[in-house]
């Protein structure tokens, strides 16, 4: 055992990964024992010691968790704290970039053209977060959608009222950071730093979304809701501007078009205009709901009705399988959560989910879908429209209205039942607060989803005991999991490549999938117009 005293080691930072029962992981104590023993050195030498990753590992019947640390060994560790982020002031002659939709790739590109000296016109058809959240109330209430105000439009677009689920599979790990940072100098709690599987929670989200905001018109950028773009300004094949349903246009050589695969209307213009959009796979299903003492009980191998500890999370899980070429997974798993309404016109329903940062409602759910590919859509008929994709999600969504009766009321049906082919005769509580209504989702969804959809399930019990149970409640329909389109653009320039200065971008054009990746996109396409106007990129070592 070595004994460092401080005078010998002030300068010594070590790290070091230790693993410690989850009952035990949080106490300092613990901690300092382990951290002394792993380093083999006395444990009153071990001065400071920061937390900066976190993973739960929950395969033995015993959690454990496992910790990296930084450790100092005779100075303080400086505190993490938040700082305002350090845009270089606007030059009056800034070129103004248009950003058409503020979720997370529209807001994470107004902050990198700020970054690179660039003047972002955010254009967002919704209202800003805290009139949109009495927006909802509605759906709840009366069972009516405001269309252009709902959880999938307005500020902070569709993430904004979710589970805030930071996971991507993006690799780079100094981009995810910068995400990750950015969003806890607006507000986001500082475990997101460290856990492996980061989320913040609608109850949160919505006050980081509004400091982004904030950031950006302070530092010389535009934000204007209630301002939907309903057509392009073109010349030549090149990008002039933009008008608006409220009768304002905006001129620029540049715009990102950052508007979320709920935006139909764009798709259509798009399609009017004959501006090229490629057809790409989906997936749709349902939403799939059980009691999360069930969940806990299987992934943390818990005794009979023995309760979940208070030390571990909600548990969560993950499932996928592939069917005759087929992908069924699970998706957006939300523990400790609820499903929500996430329609954007009243003639819909849609299913998704979320959850609050303590995810401690008493239900968990998922969405539970499958792969469509565009070949399954056009191998019946050669003349389909390329917007084939998004017209059967309509249709399923429409079904899902006219089954589930009034309002917002969904069809479902116990999970039991749908693989017995009959109508549930009860239906469990549920944490969907329109209300659901009996029926065969199986008569609703396309044959293909259905037998597939049925294997899958069948499978995923021999890996989850007790996940086909008569308390799990399927909702339909999850249709809105990712894009049926893809907006192309150029490897090089990200701009369309039949329209200059016109940059796809995010979930909508088809290149990203959730929070993160749409987040890393924006960021990405505001670079590229920062080369295309002859400006150079700052802090390039933490590019997308
Ligand atoms: C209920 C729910 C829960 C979710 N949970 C998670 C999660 O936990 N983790 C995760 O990673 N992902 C989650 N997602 C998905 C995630 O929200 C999206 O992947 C992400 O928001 C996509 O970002 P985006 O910026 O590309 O598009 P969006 O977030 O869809 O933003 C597009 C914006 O463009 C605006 N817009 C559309 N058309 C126009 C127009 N014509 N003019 C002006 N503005 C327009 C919209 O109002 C919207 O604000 C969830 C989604 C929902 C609906």
């Amino acid at each position: 055992m070595h004994d460092f005293t401080p005078s010998m080691t002030s300068s010594r930072i070590e790290q070091v990964t230790i693993r410690l029962p989850a009952s035990e992981a949080a106490q300092l104590q613990a901690q300092r024992s382990k951290i002394a023993k792993t380093l083999q050195i006395n444990e009153q030498s071990l001065t400071d010691w920061k937390l900066v990753k976190r993973s739960i590992d929950a395969r033995q019947r015993q959690v454990m968790v496992q910790m990296v640390f930084l450790v100092s060994l005779g100075a303080s560790l400086p505190k993490t704290t938040p700082s305002a982020p350090d845009f270089p002031i606007l030059k009056p002659s800034a070129p103004s970039i248009l950003i058409i939709g503020c979720g997370p790739a529209g807001l994470f590109a107004a902050h990198e053209c700020l970054r690179n000296g660039l003047r972002p016109i955010l254009l967002e058809r919704g209202k800003d977060v805290s009139a949109r959240r009495f927006d909802l109330a509605p759906i709840f209430k009366h069972g009516r959608i405001l269309e252009d105000s709902n959880y999938a439009f307005g500020e902070g677009g569709a993430g904004t009222f979710s589970d805030g689920k930071l996971y991507t599979r993006a690799t780079k790990r100094g981009p995810v950071a910068k995400v990750y940072q950015t969003l806890f100098e607006h507000g986001a709690p500082e475990e997101i730093l460290v856990d492996a599987h980061p989320h913040i929670g609608s109850n949160l989200l919505p006050n980081v979304v509004r400091n982004m905001r904030q950031s950006i018109q302070q530092a010389g950028g535009e934000v204007h809701f209630e301002t939907k773009v309903v057509d392009l300004l073109l010349k030549n094949q090149t990008i002039q501007g933009v008008v608006c349903s409220n009768g304002m246009s905006f001129e620029s050589r540049h715009l990102i078009l950052a508007t979320g695969h709920s935006a139909r209307d764009i798709y259509r213009l798009l399609n009017d205009k004959q501006i090229r959009q490629e057809a790409k796979p989906f997936a749709m299903g349902v939403r799939l709901e059980h009691p999360q003492p069930l969940v806990d009980r299987h992934q943390y191998h818990l005794k009979g009705d023995q309760p979940r500890p208070d030390y571990l999370p909600a548990a969560s899980y993950r499932l996928a399988t592939k069917i005759k070429n087929r992908g069924v997974h699970s998706f957006c798993m939300c523990p400790g959560g609820f499903i929500v309404p996430a329609a954007t016109e009243n003639h819909q329903v849609v299913v998704n989910g979320m959850s609050l940062s303590r995810r401690d409602s008493p239900f968990a759910n998922s969405g539970m879908v499958v792969t469509i590919e565009p070949e399954d859509m056009f191998k019946d008929s050669h003349s389909l429209s390329i917007l084939a994709g998004m017209h059967l999600q309509e249709s399923l969504e429409m079904a899902a209205k006219k089954h589930g009766g009034d309002g917002q009321k969904a069809p479902a049906q116990r999970v039991t039942d749908f693989l017995k082919a009959k109508i549930s005769t009860n239906l469990p509580s549920t944490s969907y607060r329109p209300g659901v209504e009996r029926a065969d989702l199986a008569e609703l969804l396309p044959d293909e989803i259905t037998w597939r959809l049925k294997r899958g399930l069948l499978g995923f019990e021999k890996q989850f005991r007790g996940y086909l149970t008569e308390e799990a409640l399927m909702v339909g329909f999850e249709t809105r999991t990712s894009s049926p389109l893809r907006i192309p653009r150029d490897p090089e320039s990200l701009q369309h490549p039949d329209v200059k200065g016109l940059y796809p971008c995010g979930e909508g054009a088809g290149f990203a999938g959730g929070i993160v990746s749409a987040a890393l996109d924006g960021m990405k396409c505001a670079q590229a117009v920062t080369l295309q106007v002859g400006l150079p990129i700052r802090n390039r070592d933490a590019e997308p």
